[in-house]
């Protein structure tokens, strides 16, 4: 397929990390990721997709990790669809009251992360969020079947029903994508939450993992109890980003954005992550 991402190199494994950048604030995030990653000694491939919203040059960082570049472009939706899943029509339509998105996010690049899909030459693949770092080796999730995610859980018990699609399993597959563009793209479809709904909704019956693979950073001050650095495998920086210069919560938060920034410049980076101390409880 012609659109399908272009790489700068070919595949060395059956699976792999992939995250979605498409401004130079997600290039920064990814670069802690890909050093959480190689921390976390995994065979798999790490993959970056990027649209051309990103400077060759801010790509740059990455190539380090050894990690593929997929340079590929938003999906091609209507221009009824990407009318209605704006950044502005969308906070309108459907706002956001628990926690504030970042100026530089832009809802329809997260629709991108469908494109997962059509990276064919991998059997299994594990989405991560570009806000996210692994702390423990996740490579057993390539043994999942597709579709598994954790639940959105950050404030009660009614999270539960929902996924999080910051980390998810996929076997990619062109026949699966092709549904799924002509499912996401219908006469007034509106995903409030964008690929997190739609993922919702096209696999309903989604499988589970367990909360700390993908543990969201407010559940440090909402729910302490569930806290646990021996058992988090991926901490995702949900809603406001820990690069963030200034940011309501950023007090409320420290010890897990002074985390993220040590795995950002590759400094410091705790030996024993499980020792960290806790939340207040
Ligand atoms: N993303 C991106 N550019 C954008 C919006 C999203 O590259 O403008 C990618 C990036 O990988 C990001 C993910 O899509 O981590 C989902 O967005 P975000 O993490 O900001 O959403 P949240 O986790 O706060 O719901
Ligand atoms: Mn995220």
């Amino acid at each position: 397929m012609s659109d399908a991402p272009e790489f700068d190199q070919g595949a060395s494994s059956a699976r792999a990390y992939v995250t979605l950048v498409t401004n130079q604030d997600y290039v920064l995030g990814a670069t802690a990721l890909l050093r959480s990653l190689q921390r976390a000694r995994s065979s798999a491939d790490l993959v970056v997709l990027y649209t051309p919203g990103v400077r060759a040059e801010d790509l740059e960082p990455l190539r380090a990790f050894g990690a593929r570049l997929g340079r590929c472009d938003r999906l091609p939706t209507s221009p009824a669809f990407n009318k209605r899943h704006e950044r502005g029509r969308l906070h309108k339509a459907a706002p956001f009251t628990k926690g504030g998105k970042p100026v530089f996010h832009t809802p329809l690049d997260n629709f991108v992360k469908l494109r997962l899909w059509q990276l064919t030459e991998y059997e299994k693949v594990v989405f991560i969020d570009a806000d996210a770092l692994v702390l423990k080796n996740c490579d057993k999730l390539f043994d999942y079947p597709e579709f598994c995610a954790a639940p959105n859980v950050y404030e009660t018990l009614g999270d539960f029903h929902r996924l999080n699609s910051g980390v998810f399993t996929a076997a990619p597959n062109e026949v699966t994508f092709r549904d799924m563009l002509a499912r996401l793209d219908q006469p007034e479809s509106f995903w409030r939450r964008t690929d997190q709904t739609f993922l919702e909704h096209y696999f309903p019956d989604w499988h589970g993992l367990p909360v700390f693979y993908n543990m969201l950073q407010y559940v440090w001050f909402n729910l302490p109890d569930l806290w646990s650095w021996q058992q988090i495998h991926i901490l995702h920086f949900q809603y406001e980003k820990p690069w963030q210069t200034d940011h309501p919560k950023q007090e409320m938060l420290r010890p897990l954005i002074d985390l993220w920034q040590a795995f950002a410049d590759g400094t410091d980076i705790p030996a024993d992550i499980g020792r960290l101390p806790g939340p207040e409880r």
